[in-house]
């Protein structure tokens, strides 16, 4: 018998948004106000900002991957699993859990912070030949890629088999995009002098955008200053270029040249996660439209934000824009959206969401960088101090802080030994495998399953 009477909130997603708004609930509600129930496939907070410094090995993987359970007031119940439908109606999230058990989980207010998925066109050979960099797998398993096209070049004596090796395309010239290319040439560049049998010189790093400039978010001069750091060290820019085809063994970009490649990897933007079009309801670019204080409208107990919420910009005087795709913003949002159902809950007003952008930090690799927090223009050292020291300070936790100061220590001082780990050796890795895409149900197969109660398989 089901004796709890206590309101349910039910948070999906523990990345940026969804891990600050159940914190703050832990330590605002009354344990006998409300029960809270996260869900999430993993047991971490992953800490997106740093993912190339893990691809590239300046940190391991566990060192952002922050603890869900490491928590004074820690005492909301965690369903490991990924929400793949939701029936706003009904007030149930259908819930496929880690070990392949569908369930229906009734809910009375719900946050829905899944965040996005890499976004991608109708490109022949794409999805099957690309990589993304949104996951922890996809970042570690990037990495051990990157070095087995080394091993691999360097065991070969066929010279197209070692151009091909040796020649790595990166999509997308933002920040996830620029960073993960300068990092990753940062590691092929300092491994190659343990590989005598390779010539440096057929390494080669591309960086491509359709977009006319890198970052555009910097302003002109800072962008400028990154290209030109990254065309220093080598890497090839091309821009208002994007990828016609994508083959196993090689790359056609739009602009006709054929590069001999094995490595894609594509960051051209993120769209909201497939559960929020399961929902039936509007949606901008595909996040849910809510309103300022994050509220579905008509739906008082829905709320949505950070990647997966078109949060209005409030700041930018309600002119239409909605809050960029930024830990920055879904941090933020996620403690006011705690405020904003605690507020429902106890019949009081809401408050609607407002800050102001405070910049953008983009760590380059080694001691190269460029950053323009509060509007100032940094470049070099100045701008990685501040880079590392604005991520070093938005980690969680303590245990957290002192494993990447240490990892990033241990890297300036003795470097990387470039191993390949193997653990996703022969495993399947297209942007669906890490991604999930397709596990989502449909708006109509989400009510057949709730008004058969869990009766029919999805
Ligand atoms: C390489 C890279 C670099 C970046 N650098 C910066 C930066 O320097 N500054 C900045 O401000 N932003 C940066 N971002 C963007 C930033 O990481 C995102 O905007 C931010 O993570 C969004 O927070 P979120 O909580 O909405 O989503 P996320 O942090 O992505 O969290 C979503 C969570 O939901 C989980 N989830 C997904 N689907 C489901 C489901 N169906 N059911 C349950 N759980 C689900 C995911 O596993 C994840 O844990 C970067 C992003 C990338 C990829």
């Amino acid at each position: 018998m089901n004796t709890v009477t206590r309101p349910r909130i039910l948070v999906v997603g523990a990345g940026f948004a969804g891990v600050e708004c159940v914190r703050r609930l832990e330590r605002k509600l009354n344990t006998d106000e409300a029960d809270v129930t996260l869900v999430t496939p993993f047991s971490y907070q992953l800490y997106l900002p740093l993912l190339p410094q893990v691809a590239s090995g300046v940190l391991t993987p566990q060192s952002i991957a922050v603890s869900l359970r490491r928590s004074k007031k820690y005492r909301t119940r965690i369903i490991p699993g990924g929400a793949i439908g939701v029936d706003i109606k009904a007030k149930v999230c259908v819930i496929r859990t880690i070990n392949d058990e569908i369930v229906n989980e009734p809910y009375d207010y719900i946050v829905l912070s899944p965040g996005s998925i890499t976004r991608t066109f109708d490109i022949p050979g794409l999805t099957d030949h690309a990589f993304g960099m949104k996951t922890l797998a996809e970042a570690a398993y990037i990495r051990d890629h990157v070095i087995t096209q080394l091993d691999l070049a360097d065991a070969s004596d066929d010279p197209a088999e070692k151009a091909s090796r040796l020649q790595f395309v990166v999509v997308g010239g933002g920040y996830a995009g620029t960073e993960t290319a300068a990092c990753l040439q940062k590691l092929t560049h300092a491994a190659v002098k343990r590989y005598p049998r390779i010539d440096p010189g057929l390494i080669k790093w591309h960086l491509i955008d359709i977009a006319p400039k890198l970052m555009p978010e910097l302003g002109d001069k800072l962008g400028k200053s990154a290209q030109e750091i990254l065309t220093k060290r080598g890497i090839d820019i091309s821009l208002g270029v994007s990828i016609a085809k994508a083959g196993p063994e090689e790359v056609t970009f739009t602009d006709g040249r054929v590069v001999p490649t094995r490595t894609l990897i594509w960051t051209a933007g993120v769209v909201a996660s497939p559960l929020i079009a399961t929902l039936g309801a509007e949606t901008i670019r595909g996040r849910l439209a809510v309103t300022a204080d994050m509220n579905l409208p008509g739906h008082d107990g829905v709320f949505a934000l950070g990647d997966s919420g078109a949060v209005p910009d409030e700041a930018k005087g309600g002119d239409g824009a909605i809050c960029p795709p930024t830990a920055q913003h879904a941090m933020r949002q996620g403690k006011v959206v705690a405020d904003n159902v605690i507020a429902t809950l106890r019949n009081q007003p809401m408050k609607p969401y407002v800050h102001k952008d405070l910049g953008l930090v983009v760590d380059l690799g080694g001691k190269d960088a460029v950053s323009k927090p509060l509007g100032i223009e940094l470049r070099g050292l100045p701008a990685q101090v501040v880079a590392r020291g604005y991520h070093w300070s938005a980690l969680r936790t303590g245990v957290a802080k002192v494993r990447v100061a240490t990892n990033w220590t241990l890297n300036a001082l003795a470097g990387d030994d470039f191993v390949r780990t193997g653990f996703q050796a022969r495993k399947p890795a297209t942007l669906k495998d890490f991604e999930y895409t397709d596990s989502y149900l449909s708006p109509e197969q989400v009510r057949d399953r709730i008004e058969g109660d869990g009766t029919q398989e999805p």
